[in-house]
């Protein structure tokens, strides 16, 4: 059996991902709980299980709709992998985009499994560890203990690229770290 949570990046949600999951559950995390990037990956692992986390409040959602409504600039990785989901879509607010952005995702992981239980976490609801301005990347099965950083997950770094572009160029982070073996590198 095994057991798949997708969620986001943000800082505030590692401890409610931990919560969620069981000891071999496998975590992936990027910008946006953003399942595209991800699903070559879950096509191998077949999950039987999906807990899909997106968030309210959510710094990717915020870029998707300044890049759509107000003509701010990605690279094209970022404008392919994120970006493009959205371009056809009817949407005026940031919260009907972030209800938007998980109707899409839970829809996409209907292709991997019908066992798929979506949240959308309302960050007013849950406590908020303090901000480390930083960004981590670890394995699906690790459990990162960089309370209150920002964590992304997958099998390979390559995989979160677009998700790096964005934590450097977006969101202003100037440490990123490679945790996929056994101590972390700043890259
Ligand atoms: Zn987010």
């Amino acid at each position: 059996m095994v057991k798949v949570i997708i969620s986001c990046m943000d800082y505030r949600l590692t401890e409610e991902i931990h919560k969620r999951a069981n000891e071999d559950t496998l975590i992936f995390r990027n910008a946006g709980a953003n399942v595209k990037e991800f699903l070559e990956r879950l096509k191998e692992i077949k999950p039987d299980e999906i807990i899909y986390l997106p968030h309210t409040d959510c710094a990717a959602m915020k870029l998707v709709y300044n890049v759509i409504k107000q003509c701010d600039k990605v690279n094209q990785e970022v404008d392919e992998k994120l970006i493009s989901q959205f371009k056809d879509k009817k949407f005026e607010s940031l919260e009907e985009l972030e209800r938007l952005n998980a109707k899409i995702n839970e829809e996409m992981l209907k292709q991997i499994t019908p066992n798929i239980k979506t949240e959308l976490i309302d960050v007013k609801k849950i406590q908020w560890p303090n901000k480390i301005a930083k960004v981590y990347f670890y394995p699906p099965n690790a459990r990162p203990k960089e309370i209150g950083a920002y964590i992304l997950q997958s099998n390979s770094i390559n995989d979160v690229n677009a998700d790096i572009y964005i934590a450097k160029e977006k969101l202003g982070f100037k440490e990123v770290y490679d945790c996929s073996s056994d101590t972390c590198k700043q890259i």
